[in-house]
């Protein structure tokens, strides 16, 4: 489906009817920004992580994995500069008293032929473009009666525009940090302080000469990691796009001094690709946005964000970021340990380089799902056809590769396809088998929640030997042998 059409409304509700996300604590009112995985989520959840594991680590030589704990000295975060410096502009509305980041928000001006300024609104986007789209959106009718309108946007950081929600006046922007503090130990003071990871980075910058010497790896090597990140954002919207509690995919490649951009470059490829090639997401849905300059962050030396159309316009999945030696020279100092490396065929001896590859493992499945999500005509016959949804996910993504029906509940029919969902099951596929209902809505319940293959064993399969096979997308069906239908559906996976 085109995701200009599509809203974050209807994904929000596929994925709470059909299990996959829940609000967190929802019997207690709910916890603010937090989710909760159901069965499904779970899966598709475990699968995008998956992906990212077998190509980043398990099919490259050069990379190897690790698995920091959360909680950290606190002295790391002071060395990576998060203590001084990981904050972000806050501001209030003095009116309707809503809490917004100023530096995520575009404020348009409209003015008339004749120059004369109409409005001026703000909107919760960083991309002029985008700000002007909802502009139009939101006061069609008021413009259409002004003469060439023209359109002049500003980002709010450079000047404070109106409150987005009311109108009103803004406070001007506080600093915040975005760490959560807690203690260690039975005593709350200053000594037992300690933070939630903001990132997962950190623990494989200072755990960099255990993994070197322990796997004996010569650069460029990288060292990859996924797990929990936290952070205290101001503005939480979107549902699991930015959340308080999250998960990330980071990996550091560490490079010689005078590589950085040749790796720099070799990386944002890798990346792009990979949401293509093995997520499946479509090309059109994907762009890099590059950090200008004046906006990249206290450690990076350049860096590029991946970002996917979502239905709230273009946004960051992942950042690609040239990190150059700050981080190891920061542990270097804050720590009194040499950080530093000896290559042992040319004997040279210097700090790493290192470019950075950081997607969010949640920002992810919120893309499949909006990537995936299809409305199409019901199936049967009369010019009346309801629209229903689909979930067209790339075979490797979805919660479910095979689902097995016997045609009817009849003891013949329900044994051997029992027997069919276990060899599935054997061979790796992840399966449902479902028993209640006309086949159609049994395809119906699969289509929504994503499932590629359905396997249908009916009366002339104790006859033949052999299944239909129904393909999602195309409603195809295939007469297939019974003990060829895990190769068959390899195949197909295959070639998808
Ligand atoms: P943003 O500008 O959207 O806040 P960021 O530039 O701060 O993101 P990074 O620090 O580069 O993000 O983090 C790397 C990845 O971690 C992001 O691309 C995103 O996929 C994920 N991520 C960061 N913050 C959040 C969050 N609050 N909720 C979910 N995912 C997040």
């Amino acid at each position: 489906m085109e995701n200009q059409k599509l809203t974050l409304d209807q994904i929000v509700s596929l994925a709470k009817r059909r299990g996959f996300i829940f609000q967190s604590s929802e019997i207690y009112g709910g916890m603010g920004a937090c989710w909760d995985y159901g069965p499904l989520g779970v899966e598709l959840k475990q699968n995008v992580k998956n992906c990212w594991w077998d190509f980043m680590v398990r099919a490259r030589e050069d990379i190897t994995g690790m698995d920091g704990s959360i909680l950290m000295h606190p002295e790391i975060w002071v060395a990576s500069g998060h203590v001084a410096g990981f904050h972000d502009p806050l501001s209030d509305c003095k009116d309707c008293k809503v809490r917004i980041r100023p530096d995520q928000h575009t404020v348009v001006a409209v003015r008339d032929d004749a120059g004369k300024a109409i409005l001026v609104a703000s909107f919760e986007t960083e991309d002029p473009e985008e700000a002007v789209r909802e502009c139009k959106e939101k006061f069609g009718q008021e413009l259409n009666a002004v003469p060439e309108p023209s359109y002049v946007t500003h980002s709010m950081e450079e000047k404070l525009g109106p409150c987005p929600n009311c109108g009103g006046e803004l406070t001007e922007p506080r600093q915040f940090n975005l760490m959560f503090k807690t203690h260690v130990g039975p005593l709350e003071d200053s000594s037992s302080l300690v933070y939630l990871r903001p990132e997962t980075a950190q623990a494989i910058f200072v755990n960099f000469r255990n993994v070197q010497q322990t796997t004996r790896l010569r650069i460029p090597f990288g060292i990859a990691q996924m797990g929990k990140a936290f952070r205290n954002e101001i503005v939480t919207k979107a549902f699991i796009f930015r959340s308080r509690e999250f998960e990330q995919m980071e990996m550091q490649y560490f490079i010689p001094p005078d590589e950085d951009e040749k790796w720099y470059e070799y990386w944002r490829e890798i990346r792009f690709n990979y949401y293509t090639d093995i997520l499946g997401i479509p090309k059109k849905d994907l762009q890099w946005a590059p950090h200008p300059p004046e906006k990249l962050a206290h450690y990076a030396k350049a860096a590029a964000d991946v970002t996917f159309r979502f239905p709230m316009g273009w946004q960051e999945i992942e950042g690609v970021h040239n990190r150059g030696d700050f981080d190891l020279s920061q542990h270097t100092k804050h720590s009194g340990k040499d950080m530093s490396y000896r290559d042992p065929v040319s004997n040279t001896t210097y700090v790493p380089k290192v470019i950075e590859t950081s997607a969010g493992v949640d920002r992810s499945v919120l893309m499949a799902l909006c990537a995936a999500y299809a409305e199409v005509p019901e199936i049967g016959e009369g010019h009346k056809r309801e629209m229903r949804s689909v979930l067209q996910f790339h075979p490797r993504v979805a919660p479910v590769s095979v689902a097995v029906f016997p045609l009817s509940k009849k003891d013949e029919l329900i044994d051997p396809a029992r027997r069919l969902e276990a060899d599935l099951r054997e061979a790796s596929f992840r399966t449902a088998f479902d028993v209640t209902g006309a086949i159609g809505k049994r395809y119906r319940r699969q289509d929504e929640i994503g499932t590629p293959f359905c396997v249908t064993l009916d009366f002339d399969s104790l006859q033949d030997q052999a299944v239909t096979i129904r393909h999602r997308d195309t409603m195809e069906q295939d007469r297939v042998s019974i003990d060829r239908v895990a190769e068959a559906l390899h195949n197909k996976i295959r070639s998808w």
